[in-house]
């Protein structure tokens, strides 16, 4: 039989050892989540641990309407990441926990979380025409590259490959540039699903933690662009790179270089556009700092 337990406000915000790290704990005796975030605000990064139960036959994640499981029940606390969606209005977003026990029995746990209001900054930029208004031949490439990149973000594994905390992956002036709206030439207006790390070109670019090379290639708009799984939906984005030092399928450890910083694609100068997704939704990759990962 499912039953809702309702967050029996439990709720509890602990500010952890990091000043950065906003904690909650709810639930009770059944089921127990614990979730970590910079904050509850648009393009955030989230991790939900189940601390309770220990022994269960499934237990999955509910969350924007998708649904992803907890995966392995030996793992001593089985975790998994979730993105607020950087551009929808703000919202009460809600986590629901549904565990199945041995016996067969299910409980579920509904975990309501109130999404901060955001604002981006704007930023007028000149580029190259061919970024702004592209002739057939460049739509018909830009087409192709939707369609690689779509690939390499559903060609994910759920094990997770990064060992330790996210480290960044180029030395340099940190944008704080996320969510950005931006109107290149005085026409074209998009949004900045990345952050801009200012640095000289040949700057070596490394792997901000251990995953798969899903894509090694020249973009249109990304120029010459690197996007790693990490696992569990979890994805980061190298772009710009003057060279690409790997290839397709290959393992990468933490730190390992991937290429170097250039301006290829629609750049306006040398920098690094980094980028990180969680199951196709953009989301800030500085946030990733204020969590911790086995
Ligand atoms: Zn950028």
């Amino acid at each position: 039989m499912k039953r809702i337990l309702l967050l029996s406000l439990l709720l509890t915000l602990l500010h952890a050892a990091t000043a950065e790290c906003l904690q909650f704990t709810a639930g009770n005796d059944t089921v127990r989540v614990l979730g970590e975030c910079r904050s509850i605000a648009p393009g955030e990064l989230l991790k939900i641990t189940l601390l309770k139960p220990l022994d269960f036959r499934k237990a999955v994640l509910s969350f924007c309407g998708e649904t992803w499981p907890f995966g392995n029940r030996k793992h001593p606390r089985p975790f998994l990441l979730a993105g607020i969606d950087p551009f929808d209005p703000p919202r009460t977003a809600e986590i629901l926990v549904t565990v199945e026990f041995q016996d067969g029995t299910r409980r579920s746990l509904s975990v309501p979380l109130p999404v901060e209001e955001t604002t981006f900054p704007k930023n007028a930029l000149s580029v190259h025409p061919k970024f702004v208004d592209p002739d057939r031949e460049d739509q018909e490439r830009i087409r192709r590259d939707v369609e690689s990149c779509r690939a390499a973000y559903r060609a994910c594994e759920e094990r997770w490959k990064g060992k330790g905390d996210f480290i960044l992956p180029a030395g340099g002036r940190i944008g704080k540039n996320f969510g950005e709206e931006r109107i290149f030439n005085d026409t074209l207006v998009s949004r900045h699903r990345g952050i801009d790390i200012g640095a000289k070109k040949g700057t070596p670019v490394k792997a901000a933690n251990g995953g798969t090379v899903v894509l090694a290639e020249a973009l249109h708009y990304g120029g010459k662009t690197v996007i790693l799984d990490h696992g569990k939906g979890l994805h980061t984005v190298y772009c710009h790179l003057s060279k690409i030092r790997v290839k397709g399928g290959a393992r990468v450890r933490k730190g390992q270089v991937l290429g170097s910083v250039g301006d290829t694609g629609r750049a306006t100068g040398p920098h690094l556009h980094w980028g990180m997704t969680i199951r196709e939704t953009a989301v800030n990759p500085l946030s990733v700092f204020s969590l911790s990962f086995p």
